[in-house]
């Protein structure tokens, strides 16, 4: 669990002014989405809280702390991309257990965790496979797998369920939901699916060409005229 406070971010690049002064907080344990148009900031909002893009004023803090002062494990973000990303030349287990070896955790362990995010995401019969013998949704759950392995505090996800077909979209936003409550975990989720964010989140943040609309939960949002 984080809480995480943005407060007079920008970010340029060169002369584009893509993040225009944003400034919000998310608390422990919350479920935010961001929702806007293609093009609004979103990715880039992400890749910033992720440390994956330097930002150009302003600050985020993560339980307090600034962004620039934690090192990558203390911050303990993981990230799920729209294309999941999976090393394709890996099996099921090899690409879960990735963010662990990475980071030389003993082998013992590796395994125990590998076992546990697997069975949260009900894919312990494909450990052995490779991505390509896997179908849209069962590598949507190795992504989310290999993300949660390391037990982040937060977890940032990037249209993660946009490439699944529409029933299995709907199947996923609830197991995702479901994880999140189970893991107590805070979400920054990336969408430009109203309805998605409406049924997923605690509060939606409403993003509109680099500046925030709005930020309340998903009644008061929609209530609005
Ligand atoms: P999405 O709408 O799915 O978030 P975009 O098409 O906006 O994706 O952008 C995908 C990625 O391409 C962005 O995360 C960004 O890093 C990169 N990108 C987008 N626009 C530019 C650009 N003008 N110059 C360089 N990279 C860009
Ligand atoms: P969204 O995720 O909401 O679709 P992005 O954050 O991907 O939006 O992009 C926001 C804006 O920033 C776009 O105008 C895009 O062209 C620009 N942009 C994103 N990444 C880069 C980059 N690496 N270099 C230059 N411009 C970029």
């Amino acid at each position: 669990m984080s809480s995480i406070n943005i407060a007079g971010l920008n970010k340029r690049y060169g002369q584009t002014h893509v993040l225009k002064g944003l400034d919000l907080s998310i608390k422990n344990g919350e479920f935010i989405s961001f929702l806007g148009p293609s093009g609004c900031g979103k990715s880039t909002l992400l890749f910033c809280i992720a440390g994956l893009e330097e930002i150009s004023d302003g600050s985020i803090r993560f339980d307090g702390r600034e962004i620039s002062d934690l090192g990558p494990r203390e911050r303990n973000i993981a990230l799920v991309f729209q294309d999941y990303a999976l090393y394709p030349h890996m099996t099921v287990r090899d690409n879960i257990a990735f963010p662990l070896r990475q980071q030389k955790i003993d082998a013992a362990t590796i395994a125990k965790q590998v076992a546990w995010a697997a069975d949260v995401l009900g894919i312990q019969a494909l450990l052995d496979r490779l991505p390509a013998a896997l179908s849209g949704g069962q590598r949507q759950r190795v992504a989310v797998g290999r993300a949660i392995v390391r037990n982040p505090s937060v977890l940032l996800m990037d249209e993660p369920l946009s490439n699944l077909d529409a029933s299995l979209r709907v199947h996923m936003r609830t197991e995702i939901r479901r994880l999140q409550k189970e893991l107590g975990i805070t979400v920054i989720f990336v969408t430009h699916d109203q309805e998605e964010a409406m049924v997923l989140s605690d509060r939606i943040a409403v993003m509109n060409n680099g500046v925030l609309q709005q930020f309340a939960a998903p009644m008061d949002v929609y209530s609005r005229p």
